[in-house]
This record gives C-alpha cells, structure tokens and sequence, in this order.
C-alpha cells in the first residue's frame, strides 16, 4: 500500500515535471518569435522616397534580365532592390555586381522583412508594371521626342511647386504632330480643359492607379468621360496647351507631354504622384525589343 502511493506520487510529480517542461518550451519559443519579429527591418522609408523612385533605369534593365534569368518575379525584386536603397542608387552597377550583391543574398535579404511592412512597397510596384504595358508615343516615333528625369524639378506656374510627373518633348516642337496614346487598360475618369494641365486626359487603371496625360493639342474623337480604353488605344495629340484660365491657350512652353500617375496605396490618404521616369524606361525598353523580335 505504501509502496503504491509513493509510485503514485512519483508518477504525478513526473507529470508536474513535464508540465513545467511543455510551459518553459513554449515561452522561450514566444520570446524567440517575440524577439525575431522586432529584429527584422523595420521600413523607414520616407514617403518622399518612394515618391521620387530615384532607381537608375540602367539597373533596373539590368534586375529584369537578371530576373528573367534566375526565373525571379521582376517586380518583387524590383521592390527589394529599392527599398534596400531606399528609393534611391545613383550609381550604375555593372551586371556582375548585381548579381554578387544582390542575388547571392536574396533569400537573407527578403526575410529580414515582415510581410505586412513590405507587401504596400510590393504592390506599388507590382500594380504598376501590370498596368503600363505600352510607351504613351507609339512604335515609329522613337526618334521624334527625348525626355529625362525631372521629378522634383522646379515648377512655378500656379505658386513655387515641384514636378511630379515626367515630361516627353517633341524634338521638332510642332504642335499635334506626335500622337498620345493610353499607357494602360481602364476607364478615362477626367477630360477637359485645367489650368495646370491644359487639354488633358486621366484614365483610372483596374488596380486604382490614376494616369494623367496633360497638354494634349486635341483629343482622339468619341473620348469621354466613362470610355473604356485599352492599352495602346490613341487619346489624342501632343501639344503645348495649359498655364491658364482660358481655354484653349497654347505656347507657354515647348510642345511636350506630362505624364503623371497617382497610386493607389495603403500607405497613406494622401495622393502619391509617383515618379513615372522608371516605369516609362522599363516600358520603352521592352516595347523596342518587342519591335525587333516582331
Ligand atoms: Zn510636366
């Protein structure tokens, strides 16, 4: 009889033991997560940052043939490769470097991020290479316009201002010479006359984002508010309209077009004009390939 209550109490505080032991495992595995979730990279990006997408084309060329390459999704690594920059290299990287630097450590690189941080960043940049599928100048006019990086230029038309967007220059300056067509899919939300914008065109994508083309010398008939357009459908003509009040005033500036895209984002309530320079390259970079496999 002794004997079966001390086994008995040996038994249960056996069991207390590996009570205890279970508890103690699952703390430390709560402090361990607790601890690996605030060691991973909190963004902190500047709003102002991602805006101005200061990447240089040439290395984002260069990251979509990698990616081709090591069957990688282009626009997330696209939008690691930025925010591990924070939105801006101004220096050209030669293609072996990216791959050292960059592909060599993407695993570790991607999981020093919590996905809820990351995926807004992703989704930016993934909805906006869904959406632009063709150059807004169409194939036959490569060597009529010129256009650079002027986001964040100095504007002071309307009150000192900076420029969010990118401007496509007519070489030869002649109005309506050069047509416009739709970057995207989607529905024109805005036509008409504005001040800033003169004769312009905003087309809402699927994905939210907003595509504004401004200046236009004429618009392509039967475009209205409300008419679907596809990618590469004709919007109107280049020209040189806007700065004013009145309608139909033209001449301020040279003949260009002014693209702006306003994103769709869970980062803020405030509107993002996103810098469109990058996103035109990659565009125009794959159209002219297109053209030559065609
Ligand atoms: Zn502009």
């Amino acid at each position: 009889m002794k004997k079966y209550t001390y086994y008995k109490k040996y038994k249960n505080s056996n069991k207390l033991k590996f009570k205890y032991l279970i508890f103690v495992i699952i703390l430390l595995i709560i402090i361990f997560l607790i601890f690996d979730s605030n060691n991973k990279n909190k963004l902190n990006i500047s709003l102002s940052n991602l805006e101005s997408f200061k990447i240089s084309s040439q290395n984002i060329i260069k990251l979509e043939d990698i990616a081709n390459k090591y069957n990688l999704i282009f626009y997330e690594m696209l939008a690691y490769y930025a925010i591990e920059n924070n939105f801006f290299d101004d220096k050209e990287l030669n293609i072996d470097d990216i791959e050292k630097e960059f592909i060599i450590n993407y695993k570790n690189i991607k999981s020093k991020y919590k996905k809820k941080d990351i995926e807004p960043y992703i989704n930016i940049v993934k909805n906006l290479i869904e959406d632009i599928k063709v150059f807004p100048i169409p194939s036959g006019y490569e060597k009529d316009y010129v256009y650079s990086d002027s986001y964040g230029a100095e504007r002071n038309y309307g009150g000192k201002r900076e420029h969010k967007g990118t401007d496509i220059m007519d070489r030869e300056n002649i109005e309506g010479r050069i047509p416009v067509v739709s970057m995207t899919d989607g529905i024109v939300e805005n036509i008409g006359w504005n001040e800033k914008g003169g004769y312009r065109i905003g087309i809402k994508s699927k994905t939210g984002n907003y595509y504004y083309y401004a200046h236009l010398d004429s618009f392509e008939e039967n475009m209205q508010k409300g008419t679907k357009v596809l990618a590469g459908d004709k919007l109107g003509y280049m020209g040189s309209t806007g700065y004013s009040k009145v309608e139909g005033t033209k001449g301020k500036f040279p003949v260009h077009l002014h693209i702006g895209i306003e994103l769709e984002t869970t980062l803020t309530n405030n509107e993002i004009w996103i810098n469109p320079y990058p996103f035109l390259t990659i565009i125009e970079n794959k159209n002219i390939n297109e053209n030559k496999i065609n």
